[in-house]
């Protein structure tokens, strides 16, 4: 009896023990499925850090799970409520000829609006009440609007996209643009800490990789043209007190292939759309805001408030590194009034390492960088490796591709410009803690023994190159794989 039941109990346990395996079997496929490229789905990090995906070929039918009933038939716009509704709204607001109201019912309404209105009676009586309810929303928004300020702005950023122009280009001077459609609150922040943490959290919720915030210093801001205002000499508006610092990265593997297959607008439109909800937002809690994202819709210099922000040093090409991204890292920043914490600026060795490094120097096809053992120029009262902007600006027109007029080979070939792996992630925790340099050193020598550098002239096109790219482009920019040519 005694060993039945055990039996019996060790049939059940492996039952439990065999169906959770399988289920851990079927995590496990879809885990490496939903990583996949081919599977179309779960390739984006959520503002919360992780994959979302499901692997739905398990699921895969011969058919749609709707049901046919009749002969299909195309959909007539004036089944689309909001159509319907707009055409309506065009009638009863008519500035020419009589206007239409519910006394007059659907009988008085042109052709397509009556017979949608015949086939669906009660349907006008819904949108009247409906109206009614809108009047009542609007008329109790007072009551609710401290409780809802946050979703309300949150809402109002992301819809904010639907104007014309996005986000509104400044009109007028700051002290007028920057202000335009502020919400009027009562509400005090609880403290400067509570309002950088609610804009960093926003932020990211944006799309943002990274988000730093620094007071910001008058020098970093630019002189002689002001957007809304045109060329003038103008003084540092009292209200730019900080600046919120937004950081994404390019595309990583069309990145990697600069200088032919790479660009810098999927950067920079993500960085537009970022910080342009991100002013309608601060602006929507009640204080004053201007976006500046590239590609020259600016009055700040980033790399300088990026480092103030705390994201991560100049590095020898000129352009900032962060020990997330590396070189591959576009910024843009909100100017705003908002009481904020300001995050400090950190020291993870990357100026050390450019002293040693020189690798963008060597690979850079037009000489723009300088070789030099220490930053040996000063600018501006700052002291950093000088960049030739001509000589840089001659390649981007003498590479083979003008489709995104630009190079970024110093981009892809830096050390830090690389993808999260258990490798690089090791990289990123050791070297800023080793006081020696020893690891860097170490790390430099690997780098430049085993990877394989095409060497400055090779980007470019014949006679004086091959069009060479720093690593393959990949397949989904690849003319051969898609088309005979
Ligand atoms: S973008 Fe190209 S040409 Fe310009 S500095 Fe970088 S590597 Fe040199
Ligand atoms: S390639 Fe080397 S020298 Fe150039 S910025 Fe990167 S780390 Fe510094």
């Amino acid at each position: 009896m005694d060993s039945e039941l055990n039996r019996r109990d060790f049939l059940k346990k492996a039952g439990v023990i065999g169906g959770a395996l399988s289920l851990a079997g079927a995590a496990a496929a879809g885990f490496g499925a939903g990583r996949s490229r081919d599977s179309y789905t779960g390739w984006g990090r959520t503002a919360y850090g992780g994959d979302q995906f499901f692997n739905r070929k398990p699921f895969l039918a011969d058919k749609p799970t709707y049901v046919q009933t009749g002969t299909p038939r195309r959909i007539e716009y004036i089944e689309d409520l909001f159509k319907r509704l707009g055409e309506l709204r065009r009638l009863m607001n008519a500035t020419e000829g009589p206007r239409w109201t519910f006394d007059q019912g659907a009988e008085a309404l042109p052709g397509p609006l009556r017979n949608y209105y015949r086939e669906h009676p009660g349907a006008l009586e819904q949108y009247k009440i409906a109206l009614e309810k809108g009047r009542e929303q609007r008329a109790n928004w007072p009551e609710y609007e401290n409780e809802f300020l946050l979703a309300e702005a949150y809402s109002s950023a992301h819809a904010s996209f639907l104007s014309g122009s996005f986000p509104a280009q400044p009109q007028g001077p700051p002290e007028v643009s920057d202000f335009r459609g502020i919400t009027e609150t009562n509400l005090k922040l609880k403290s400067p800490r509570h309002g950088s943490d609610l804009i960093k959290q926003i932020t990211h919720t944006f799309g943002a990789s990274l988000v730093g915030i620094c007071r910001l210093k008058q020098e970093w801001v630019t002189q002689g043209f002001l957007r809304g205002v045109g060329r003038t000499e103008f003084d540092v508006p009292a209200h730019w007190k900080y600046a919120v610092v937004i950081a994404v990265p390019h595309e990583w593997d069309s990145m990697y292939a600069n200088p032919t297959y790479g660009n810098s607008y999927d950067a920079y439109s993500m960085l537009r759309f970022i910080s342009g909800k991100l002013e309608v937002f601060i602006r929507k809690i009640g204080y004053s805001s201007r976006s500046h994202f590239p590609p020259t819709s600016y009055e700040i210099a980033m790399p300088p408030v990026a480092i103030d922000a705390g994201l991560g040093e100049q590095g020898r090409h000129g352009v900032l590194i962060t020990p997330e991204l590396g070189a591959n890292t576009r910024l843009a920043a909100v100017t705003t009034d908002m009481p904020i914490e300001p995050d400090k600026p950190i020291d993870v060795g990357i100026k050390k390492f450019c002293d040693k490094c020189k690798i963008c120097a060597e690979e850079c096809p037009s000489g723009a960088i300088s070789f030099a053992g220490r930053p040996d120029k000063d600018v501006r009262g700052y002291r950093r490796w000088g960049i030739d902007q001509e000589k840089c600006y001659t390649t981007w027109n003498s590479v083979a591709t003008s489709h995104s007029r630009g190079c970024r080979i110093c981009l892809a070939v830096c050390p830090y410009s690389r993808k999260r792996n258990w490798m690089h992630n090791i990289v990123r925790q050791v070297d800023p803690r080793d006081p020696t340099g020893l690891f860097a050193s170490a790390m430099l020598t690997m780098q430049k023994k085993f990877f394989e550098y095409p060497g400055a002239q090779e980007y470019l096109p014949p006679p004086d190159g091959n069009n060479r790219t720093y690593l393959g482009p990949p397949k989904w920019l690849r003319t051969d794989e898609w088309f005979d040519i």
